[in-house]
C-alpha cells in the first residue's frame, strides 16, 4: 500500500514535469526569436488599456492617444456594432452566434456575411484589376465546424503522445488541448465565426508557408484593404499581442477604423484598448 502511494507520487511528479516541458515547448515555438522583441507592460500576459506599454522595435508602436486623432468612437459603439466585435482567446463568441445572413463569395463555395459581402467582392475585384489572382482559403466558419477542427487537432496530438492518449478524461489530454490551442483556434475565438473574416492567398501560392507567400501580393492588399473597410488582423510583428501570426487573414471593421489601424500599423487589440478602459487581453498570449 505504502509502496503504491510512493509510486503514485513519482508518477505525479513525472507528469507535472512532462506538463511543464510541453508548455515550455509550446510557448517557445510561438516566440519568434529572429526579431528582437522587447516586451514590457504586457509581461505576464494580461494587459489593460491604461498600462499599455508594448514595445517591439520591428513594429509600429501604439500611437500616443494625445498625439494622433483617433476615430471618434465610444465604448458603446465598439460593443453594439457588430463590425467592432472583438473576438480572441479572451473574448469568445457564444456557440449560438451566427451571422444574420450569409452570401456566397463569387467563384467559391465560401460564405461571408451578406451585408459586408459587397465590400469584400469590391476588394477582390481591385486585386484582379491589378493583375493578382486572389484565392479564398477560408471565410465563414460555424462554431461547430471550428469545434470539429479543434477537437480533431487535439486528439491527433494526444494520439501522437507516448503512450498515446485516447481518453479525454486523461490528465495528459489537457497537454494536447493546450498545444492544439496554439495551432487551431479554440471554438468561439475565431473571427471566422463572425462572418467578417477571410483568409486570402495568391492562387498560385497557396501553401501556408512563409517562404512560399507572395510578398508583393500582400503588400498590395495591405495598401488597399482599408479603403474597403478591412484590416490585416494578425500582423507578424504583433504576434505577442494577438497570439497569432496569420498575415493572410483580413477582417472587416469599417473604413474609418480600418484606415486608422492600417495607417498606424497597430493590431485590433491595441485599437480596442484605446476606447475600453476595462479591456484586458492576452491571457493566453503569455511569455513564461
Ligand atoms: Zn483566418
Amino acid at each position: 500500500m505504502k509502496k503504491n502511494k510512493k509510486r503514485n507520487k513519482v508518477l505525479w511528479l513525472f507528469e507535472m514535469a512532462a506538463l511543464c516541458l510541453a508548455l515550455y515547448l509550446v510557448v517557445n515555438a510561438r516566440t519568434d526569436r529572429t526579431k528582437p522583441v522587447v516586451f514590457e507592460g504586457a509581461q505576464g500576459g494580461l494587459t489593460s488599456a491604461d498600462s499599455f506599454t508594448y514595445l517591439d522595435p520591428s513594429a509600429t508602436p501604439t500611437p500616443d492617444p494625445n498625439a494622433v486623432k483617433w476615430p471618434k468612437l465610444t465604448v458603446e459603439d465598439l460593443k453594439e456594432k457588430r463590425q467592432y466585435t472583438i473576438v480572441n482567446d479572451d473574448h469568445l463568441l457564444s456557440s449560438a452566434f451566427k451571422p444574420d445572413d450569409t452570401g456566397k463569395i463569387s467563384g467559391t463555395n465560401q460564405l461571408f456575411d451578406a451585408e459586408i459581402l459587397p465590400y469584400l467582392e469590391a476588394m477582390l475585384q481591385d486585386m484582379r484589376d491589378h493583375g493578382y489572382s486572389p484565392y479564398i482559403a477560408g471565410a465563414y466558419r460555424s462554431y461547430s465546424y471550428q469545434e470539429k477542427l479543434f477537437n480533431g487537432k487535439a486528439s491527433q496530438i494526444a494520439m501522437g503522445m507516448n503512450p498515446p492518449v485516447s481518453d479525454y478524461m486523461d490528465e495528459r489530454y489537457q497537454i494536447a488541448v493546450a498545444e492544439a490551442r496554439t495551432i487551431v483556434m479554440f471554438p468561439g475565438s475565431s473571427e471566422h465565426q463572425l462572418g467578417y473574416a477571410v483568409d486570402i492567398l495568391d492562387r498560385q501560392r497557396t501553401r501556408l508557408v512563409y517562404e512560399n507567400m507572395n510578398k508583393e501580393f500582400f503588400a498590395y492588399l495591405d495598401s488597399i484593404c482599408a479603403q474597403y473597410g478591412f484590416i490585416k488582423r494578425y500582423p507578424t510583428n504583433k504576434l505577442l499581442l494577438t497570439g497569432w501570426d496569420e498575415p493572410y487573414h483580413y477582417r472587416y471593421v469599417g473604413v474609418e477604423a480600418a484606415t486608422f489601424i492600417m495607417e498606424h500599423g497597430i493590431c485590433y487589440e491595441e485599437f480596442y484598448a484605446h476606447y475600453d478602459p476595462e479591456f484586458t487581453f492576452g491571457a493566453y498570449v503569455k511569455k513564461s
